[in-house]
């Protein structure tokens, strides 16, 4: 057996596709039964079946059916289900305490993965850390070290930014319907700016970076006032806003612009960080340094941990007892953590991501060729995407978006759909993906286009 399944959660779990019922099946209907009568009809379900085991590059149901991966739920099982070192490790601390508040008497396990997140977020000076629940906990986080460093008030964010769904982060994230919609009012102080979206840039690529980057430090500049801005908060690569790449040379300039103003520049790496984009983190593509960093997502392999990381003089700015939560940076959280960053290094996961583009990518490029509804395909590492259009324009299709991703999921392919106008396909396989699978799975895909 290879490294690679060993250590991914891949051994308890065969790793092939198989349907052997209609999707979703009996037993998967009858839990959406009880789901839609107990569960609030505001949590969604892309696939309605469910989970009953999972590792490796597959999804089991309860009714037998076996899915390829294409999601990690999203951007979170990066490492696979139930790695092996995420279990080990998780398990041992729960036999030893679950709880008890790093607030009352500090753990170990917090201090380590604080630890780590100093050596492995770009830059090398002096950094520290705090850990939360959830990547909207982090970011709002991020806002209030940030606003107490400062002491200003305006934060700054992009257009098709997504940065979570608490008050504060509602207010940062830019799409209304589902995420923002009836859900007013938001937070004061939040700012909108272009971002840098080559496909969609009005007079061409070649002159997005320069001509958006003059337009938000415009609008920074005149409308906010620069030293009115505590953060500039930007995803490296956007998630929710359909895995835009922002054009090269942008995120340079902005970084550039909020270091001559004391801005702090704050990158939402929650998606796009830990081994997903082929580098630690996506803003090393460009060298990019920012001053605090927002993880969570792939952190901990499936369990639920946060965290902000940033330069020691602004993390600290706030007083003692001005951050926190009782369940921030739980004792399991942390153990699974260490254990999926141990298989992140053990199996050189940023490679692995790469290899997945190299496989995924030409494929990818392909399809694109023969089918006029591919408009752009984009993303690097394992956080790659296509967004669909009317063929002959550049009309988002939301509608051929779905049946795309439908058809996916009826052949057994866990796909996922995002983007501003929900036109794109998004994939975010686990890194410990098998290839067979990864070509098996765009295998679906190819055939998928032709059933539109
Ligand atoms: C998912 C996500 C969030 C919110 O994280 P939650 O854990 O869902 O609160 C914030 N920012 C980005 C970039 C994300 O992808």
């Amino acid at each position: 057996m290879s490294a690679l399944t060993e250590l991914s959660g891949g051994p308890s779990l065969p790793q092939r596709r198989r349907l052997v019922t209609d999707v979703p099946g009996p037993k998967s209907q009858e839990l959406m039964a009880r789901k839609q009568a107990a569960v609030a009809a505001g949590v969604g379900t892309v696939m309605p079946v469910f989970a009953a085991r999972a590792g490796g590059g597959i999804v089991e149901d309860v009714d037998g059916n076996s899915f390829i991966d294409f999601g990690s739920g999203i951007a979170v099982t990066g490492v696979g289900n139930s790695a092996e070192a995420v279990v080990r490790r998780a398990s041992a601390q729960l036999a030893s305490f679950t709880h008890t508040c790093a607030m009352v008497t500090p753990y170990e396990g917090y201090v380590e993965v604080c630890e780590e997140l100093a050596r492995l977020t770009p830059g090398d000076h002096a950094k520290k850390s705090l850990l939360l629940n959830s990547g909207a906990e982090a970011v709002e986080n991020a806002v209030k070290i940030a606003r107490y460093h400062t002491k200003r008030q305006a934060v700054v964010a992009f257009d098709h930014g997504y940065h979570g769904r608490t008050n504060l982060t509602m207010a940062l994230t830019a799409k209304s319907m589902p995420y923002k919609h009836g859900f007013g009012p938001f937070a004061p102080e939040i700012y909108r700016v272009p971002l840098a979206y080559p496909y969609r840039w009005p007079t061409g690529q070649e002159n997005c970076a320069e001509e958006a980057a003059a337009q938000v430090i415009e609008q920074i500049s005149k409308q906010v006032g620069a030293e009115n801005t505590a953060a500039i908060l930007i995803e490296p690569i956007l998630g929710e806003g359909g895995f835009i790449v922002p054009a090269r040379g942008f995120l340079p300039r902005i970084a550039e612009f909020a270091a001559e103003h004391g801005i702090v520049l704050i990158a939402d790496e929650i998606q796009s960080g830990f081994c997903r984009t082929g580098q630690w983190f996506a803003c090393e593509d460009e060298g990019i340094v920012p001053d605090l960093i927002t993880t969570a997502k792939g952190i901990a392999g499936g369990l639920p941990l946060a965290a902000v990381t940033g330069r020691g003089e602004i993390m600290d700015a706030a007083h003692t007892g001005g951050l926190g939560g009782t369940y921030g940076g739980n004792p399991v959280a942390c153990a699974a953590a260490l254990g999926a960053i141990e298989t992140m290094r053990a199996l050189d996961l940023p490679a692995r991501a790469r290899r997945i583009e190299e496989i995924m990518k030409p494929r990818l490029l392909a399809m694109a060729d023969k089918h006029p509804v591919i408009g752009d395909i984009r993303g690097r590492g394992a956080m790659l995407a296509i967004e669909l259009v009317v063929p002959g324009t550049k009309d988002p299709d939301p509608a051929a978006t779905a049946a795309v991703a439908a058809a996916c999921h009826r052949e057994g392919l866990i796909v996922l759909t995002t983007g501003t106008y929900g036109n794109v396909l998004r994939f975010l396989p686990p890194l410990v993906i098998g290839e067979d699978l990864l070509n098996e799975g765009l295998d679906i895909l190819e055939a998928a286009w032709t059933r539109l």
